[in-house]
């Protein structure tokens, strides 16, 4: 029986030492921490995800200023707004909130994100620093990963970690994390050949697929620690992950549940983020 990693428990934690942090930044400082989040479109998970922003930035003290912007917003309309945020003041951290109508080019509208109000991480200088390991944020999702493989004490240095999933926003930049760990890391995507001969060698698994229930127990050794970044919606209506979490619970060591595993890290860390970009911004980062 796997031992639970309670992504909501840890990433209350995190939340709890940046809504401290926010807390003395004002009372010493002055200084009030400011969050933008842009939504473009009707998406409706996309508006569960900025709600969920929303209530995290009152919850640790931050200003949250939303931009609900209209399905037919022309790429340039959101250009014109990042730069408007860019130049504001009271604006620490910027985050358009992904995927945005397919009329606009994603990939412009994060290139004009200043990188230092880039909380994502997803700006290519920011994504450059974190190859070389000279960076101020890290995205967000692979970041609160790593919270979580803290948390279970297990130490990664040495340990065979296997990534499925080469995204930008998660498999990459995970693989990196845990290879600054020292991990001896495996990336595998769809062109993978025998993946579970090559995901029952890890120590570590990090299963961001996008496919439900997709690692199944043969797929993992015994006493693995396995994070699961999958969120897929079933016929249902339930969420579920990428790991088949009622085959694979018996046989791993460790194991984070969907929903209340890396969910509500990313948040967390995203706010992290924010307080951080705030500091740098301000000439107090130590
Ligand atoms: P993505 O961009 O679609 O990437 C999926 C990756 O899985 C790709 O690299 C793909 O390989 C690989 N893959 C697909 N089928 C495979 C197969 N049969 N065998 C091996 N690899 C396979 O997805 P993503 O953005 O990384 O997100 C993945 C999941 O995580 C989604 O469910 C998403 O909703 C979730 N997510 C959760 C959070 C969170 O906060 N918890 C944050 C971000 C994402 P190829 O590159 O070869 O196509």
């Amino acid at each position: 029986m796997a031992k639970i990693i309670d992504g909501k428990a840890v990433s209350a934690q995190v939340k709890e030492q940046v809504r401290q942090e926010t807390e003395q930044l004002r009372a010493e400082h002055g200084i009030e921490v400011g969050l933008a989040v842009v939504i473009v479109g009707d998406d409706p998970a996309s508006r569960v995800y900025v709600n969920n922003k929303k209530k995290a930035c009152e919850a640790v003290g931050f200003r949250s200023f939303e931009y609900a912007l209209p399905a037919e917003t022309t790429q340039e309309e959101l250009l014109d707004l990042v730069d408007t945020l860019n130049k504001d003041e009271k604006v620490n951290g910027i985050l358009v909130q992904l995927p945005v109508p397919k009329h606009i080019d994603d990939k412009a509208i994060i290139d004009a994100i200043s990188p230092d109000k880039d909380v994502d991480a997803f700006h290519a200088k920011n994504v450059g620093g974190i190859m070389i390991g000279d960076y101020t944020f890290l995205p967000c999702t692979p970041a609160g990963v790593m919270e979580l493989i803290d948390a279970t004490g297990v130490e990664v240095s040495g340990k065979k970690c296997v990534v499925i999933g080469r995204s930008n926003i998660v498999g990459k930049p995970m693989a990196m994390l845990l290879l600054h760990r020292s991990g001896t890391v495996t990336i595998c995507h769809s062109r993978t050949q025998d993946l579970a001969s090559v995901t029952r060698e890890a120590d570590i698994l990090v299963a961001s697929v996008g496919r439900a229930n997709f690692v199944t127990a043969d797929m993992v050794k015994e006493g693995a620690v396995v994070i699961d970044v999958g969120i897929n919606r079933l016929e249902n209506g339930k969420l579920c992950g990428d790991v088949d979490f009622a085959s694979v619970e018996p046989k791993a060591g460790w194991i984070t549940p969907v929903p209340g595993g890396v969910g509500p890290m990313t948040i967390a860390m995203l706010m992290k983020n924010t307080l951080t970009a705030a500091k740098a911004q301000n000439g107090l980062l130590k």
